[in-house]
C-alpha cells in the first residue's frame, strides 16, 4: 500500500492521551497519512499532551466545536453544563503552543477525493450528520464524492442508494466498499458514544474503494482517573467506561 493511496482518519480525541496514544500505535502501522477531524480538546485531563503528539506525528487537523470554544472564538451558550465546565477547565490549562495550534486549525480540508469537516459542510463546526436528511444534503452541497466528518462520535457510513440513503453504524468495526457518495465518519478516538466504550478509529484505502473502522481497547480507568482528579465534572470520567 503506498503512502498517498490511503489515510488514517481520526476524530475528538477530547484530551483523552491514553486512548490517542492507543490508537496512534495501531493506525501507524498501516503507515498513512494520518487526518484528524477535530475536537482535540474538551473533556478530557490531557489537552496539552495530546495537542503536542498531534504536532509531532504530523496530523493534518482541522477545528471542531470544542477546539472553537476553548480559545473563545465559540460561544459555549448552546453547550451543556458539564461540556461548558470541561471547556472552562482546558481553557484555563492551555499553554500557549497549545492555544496557537488551535488558532491555527482550519475549518475543512481535501485529500484526493474526500472533503473533510468537523460537522458538515454547510456548517463546518457546529451541525451533526446524524440522520439521513442531514446526509442528504451535505451530498447535494458540495461536488465531492467522499465526504468524512466528525462531530457526533458514532463511526458510520451513509450511502446513496436509489431514492434513499443507506445508514451502516461500526459498533464492531467493520469495512464498507464506497460504491456511491457517501458521507463518512471515523467515530471518536476519546469519548465513543454508541454504547462500545472502545476508541474508534478508520483507514481509507482509494484505490480499493475501501473505508475499515477499527475499535480498540485502551486503559480507560487511567483516563478517567485523569478526568476525577483534573476536578472535571465526574459524568465525563463515568461515561468513558460505558461508551456513551
Ligand atoms: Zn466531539
Amino acid at each position: 500500500m503506498s503512502k498517498s493511496d490511503c489515510i488514517g482518519l481520526i476524530s475528538d480525541i477530547h484530551g483523552n492521551l491514553e486512548a490517542f496514544k492507543k490508537v496512534l500505535k495501531e493506525i501507524e502501522e498501516h503507515d498513512c497519512p494520518i487526518f484528524c477531524l477535530g475536537d482535540v480538546v474538551g473533556y478530557g485531563a490531557d489537552p496539552n499532551e495530546v495537542i503536542e503528539l498531534v504536532i509531532e506525528k504530523n496530523i493534518r487537523c482541522i477545528m471542531g466545536n470544542h477546539d472553537a470554544a476553548a480559545i473563545g472564538k465559540m460561544d459555549t451558550t448552546w453547550f451543556n453544563e458539564r461540556a461548558r465546565r470541561a471547556i472552562e477547565w482546558t481553557s484555563n490549562e492551555l499553554t500557549k503552543k497549545g492555544r496557537n495550534f488551535l488558532e491555527s486549525l482550519k475549518k475543512e480540508m481535501r485529500f484526493g477525493d474526500a472533503y473533510m469537516v468537523h460537522g458538515s459542510p454547510m456548517d463546518p463546526i457546529s451541525e451533526y450528520v446524524d440522520n439521513s436528511f442531514v446526509a442528504e444534503e451535505s451530498l447535494n452541497f458540495v461536488d465531492d464524492i467522499i465526504i468524512i466528518v466528525g462531530h457526533t462520535h458514532v463511526p458510520c457510513s451513509f450511502s446513496e442508494r436509489v431514492g434513499k440513503i443507506e445508514l451502516e453504524r461500526y459498533l464492531h468495526g467493520g469495512t464498507f466498499t464506497i460504491d456511491t457518495r457517501s458521507v463518512l465518519n471515523p467515530g471518536s478516538v476519546g469519548q465513543p458514544r454508541d454504547g462500545n466504550p472502545m476508541a474508534s478509529y478508520a483507514i481509507l484505502e482509494f484505490s480499493k474503494r475501501e473505508f475499515t473502522v477499527f475499535r480498540t481497547y485502551y486503559d480507560i480507568g487511567k483516563a478517567s482517573e485523569k478526568i476525577l482528579k483534573a476536578g472535571i465534572p465526574k459524568s465525563l470520567a463515568e461515561r468513558l467506561f460505558i461508551g456513551l
